[in-house]
């Protein structure tokens, strides 16, 4: 292994590791071009496409994106993932990530100034990559370069592509650069499908562990609820098709087999890395899902399409589907206004189901962007006189709450705090909406369930309201001893040093 060669990193814009967040998206953003990293942002742009309205971060507020890359290579067996970047931002990746049930170890290349600016920071991801790299163990080691070392411009793609048989993906996941967590799983995905489908172009691979299937198989785009795969399976039955694997996989040799389907279900409608691979191996793309009794007809449709299955047996598939269904929706329904917003990319079918299902939907707000595979979703919403804003904001979320005043608000935290405050039954939508099935009969049913038992929590809130009203509001939150007093003075003056900061740092970065 050659180390002595050091690879000069352009930092000129850059200091230190002091800035992250923070720091503003521009600047970080200019420092990567400068520093060589052009094509990828350019690439990015175009991929995950952002709107001028957001936020004021310029993009949606959510958690750090590099999670959903993070989320991704810990979830895969035998595949090992590194982080190079600020060790605040590490710190919160690994804390984040064993919350949500990691069952293994995030790899950590930390930097100062120094082996940032000298380009050492490179050879140390280097040599980590060598040490991590035993084939008994890993079909793979994922490095995903953070906001700070991809604006410094270190150069993964001069890693070695593999060591010893152990793939290696170096992949830049900046928050100026991947607007949301959900879409930085479509860039680790998209790299693992694109090196996946160079191994298919070289030579045989390995089967899937239980043997190809007899049937054509249709790969799902998205993670969802584990029983979702099973029902779609059972509703493509009687079209002679099978469910393929569910991209991001969880085994490298899993690619293999999504990449051989007969179509692809872009269940989540973000993979846009991910499709491009796709259609580059000459896969059809299908958008939206089978939920609810239209987007299944619909869904059956355009898959039988894309599949050339005869319409007898596309008929024969839809009869099956929808039969339940209608029966259910008959039985039980909702009653009640809801507004919807999150950042999985599946509001949009949520919705759809919750309409379906008889609920009074005004808003539907996402934090990823309009698609070609939600398309269909988009209109079919409006049409029904939802309100759809892709690539929402906090603050449009929020206001749609207060507009509407809902039975019930599915929200990401901050949502669902404010609701509750407002007396507004609320349930988070990641823990407990994306935690359950969606799809065919099994979906719909579930989610009639826990939306009726949320809705029907108002007068518990209202008690509680009654009860403790206006104990530690505003200024008076918190423990105290003796009666807590306002003191606007003191706000105002904080308020001044501030302003006075911000005025400042504009002259100096002006002058
Ligand atoms: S890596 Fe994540 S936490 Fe760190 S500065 Fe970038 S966006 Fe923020």
């Amino acid at each position: 292994m050659d180390t002595a060669r050091t690879i000069p990193i352009q930092t000129a814009t850059l200091e230190g590791d002091g800035m992250g967040c923070h720091a503003g998206g521009e600047k970080l953003l200019a420092a990567a071009k400068s520093a060589g990293k052009s094509d990828t942002l350019q690439q990015y742009a175009a991929d995950y496409p952002r709107v001028e309205s957001a936020g004021p971060h310029d993009q949606p507020q959510s958690m750090c994106p590099a999670f959903g890359s993070l989320r991704v290579g810990l979830r895969m067996r035998r595949t090992a993932t590194i982080l190079s970047g600020s060790a605040c931002c590490v710190y919160g990746l690994t804390f984040t990530s064993h919350f949500y049930g990691a069952r293994r170890s995030v790899g950590y290349v930390p930097f100062n100034s120094e082996t940032l600016v000298t380009g050492k920071l490179f050879e140390d991801i280097r040599d980590a990559v060598h040490a991590q790299a035993n084939p008994a163990e890993l079909d793979a080691i994922v490095i995903i370069n953070l906001c700070v070392p991809t604006a410094s411009g270190v150069p993964l793609q001069l890693l070695p592509k593999e060591i010893q048989g152990v793939r290696i993906i170096g992949i830049d996941v900046p928050g100026f650069g991947v607007p949301t967590h959900a879409e930085a799983k479509d860039v680790l995905a998209g790299a693992m499908l694109r090196y996946a489908r160079d191994e298919i172009h070289n030579g045989p691979v390995a089967a899937p562990r239980g043997g190809r299937q007899d049937k054509p198989t249709i790969t799902l785009l998205g993670e969802m609820f584990p029983a979702d795969p099973v029902i779609i399976g059972q509703m493509l039955a009687p079209m002679g098709l099978a469910v393929g694997p569910t991209v991001p996989t969880r085994e490298w040799r899993e690619l293999y087999a999504a990449l051989d389907c007969a179509a692809v279900a872009a269940i989540h409608p973000f993979y846009t890395a991910s499709v491009r691979e796709f259609e580059a191996a000459g896969r059809p793309v299908v958008g939206s899902a089978p939920v609810g009794l239209e987007g299944t007809q619909a869904w059956l449709q355009h898959i039988g399409e894309a599949c050339g299955i005869p319409t007898a047996l596309v008929d024969q598939a839809r009869n099956q589907a929808l039969h339940g269904m209608r029966e259910m929706l008959a039985k039980q329904s909702l009653k009640g206004r809801i507004t919807l917003s999150g950042y999985e990319g599946s509001e949009l079918l949520v919705a759809r189901l919750l309409v379906e299902c008889g609920a009074d939907v005004p808003y539907v707000g996402s934090a990823c962007p309009a698609t070609r595979w939600n398309a269909d979703d988009a209109e079919w919403l409006r049409n029904k006189g939802v309100q759809v804003q892709f690539r929402a904001s906090l603050e449009q979320d929020m206001a749609a709450v207060h507009e509407f005043q809902p039975d019930l608000a599915i929200g990401t935290t901050p949502i669902v705090q404010k609701a509750k405050q407002l007396c507004i039954p609320a349930l988070y939508f990641t823990n407990l909406i994306s935690a359950r099935p969606l799809m065919g009969v099994a979906g719909a049913g579930s989610l009639v369930q826990v939306i009726q038992a949320a809705m029907g929590n108002k007068s518990r809130f209202d008690a509680m309201k009654s009860f403790f009203g206006g104990v530690g509001a505003g200024h008076a939150a918190g423990v105290w001893e003796g009666v807590p007093q306002d003191r606007p003075e003191f706000k105002a003056e904080t308020r001044r040093l501030l302003e006075k900061q911000l005025k400042k740092r504009k002259a100096e970065e002006m002058g």
